[in-house]
């Protein structure tokens, strides 16, 4: 079976551990950077990184209204920490505002949420659809899942109680950063989804 071609969205943020841990997960990797290159993958990731930036430079190069309509078609999209702020459908009011997202997502994000408390730290949880050991969860400057809408569905919760994961359809997001832990399952995971398995 010919592996998925999975993009990275790659104009800024963690691009080569993203790329590491898809190739490592049996996906062709590679950087998006131009329209042209948005054509060529079955799905994407969104890395983390700073939301307001990311969005800025989509807008700059040309790739936020090619984004929005593959990902209104169906793209299969995995995004972590700042990717998961641009697939929200709605930004709380509360964190830090944005100008625009990509939207996709049914949830209401919560920007730098766990900032007050601590800035970084980790957790071990247990993610639906990821078999075997908890996952190392590092949150960096993570939001969090303020809102799950009726379209999507939490897949982990922290020892606190807050919503870091969910899946819709096609569309996966993380609070946390898997690709910094050298633990794979995530992007196996999201490797199977864009494959359709
Ligand atoms: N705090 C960043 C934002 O709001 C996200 C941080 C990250 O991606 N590690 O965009």
């Amino acid at each position: 079976m010919t592996p998925p071609r999975i993009g990275v969205f790659a104009l800024q943020g963690d691009v080569r551990e993203h790329l590491l841990a898809l190739a490592a997960a049996g996906a062709q990797a590679a950087p998006v950077r131009r329209p042209a290159e948005l054509a060529g993958v079955d799905g994407l990731v969104l890395p983390g990184g700073e939301s307001t930036t990311m969005i800025k430079l989509a807008r700059a190069f040309e790739l936020l209204e090619p984004l929005r309509e593959r990902i209104a078609e169906g793209l299969p999209v995995y995004g972590s920490c700042a990717g998961m702020i641009l697939l929200a459908d709605r930004v709380d009011a509360g964190g830090s505002p944005l100008e625009a997202t990509l939207g996709g997502l049914d949830i209401t994000v919560r920007r730098n949420a766990f900032g007050r408390q601590v800035d970084s730290f980790e957790e071990d949880l247990e993610v639906d659809g990821v078999a075997g050991a908890p996952v190392r969860a590092v949150f960096i400057r993570a939001p969090w899942v303020q809102e799950v809408g009726p379209a999507a569905t939490p897949l982990a919760t922290t020892a606190a109680g807050h919503v870091v994961a969910v899946r819709q359809g096609p569309l996966l997001a993380t609070s946390f950063h898997p690709e910094v832990t050298g633990d794979i399952r995530v992007h196996e995971m999201f490797t199977r989804i864009v494959a359709g398995r």
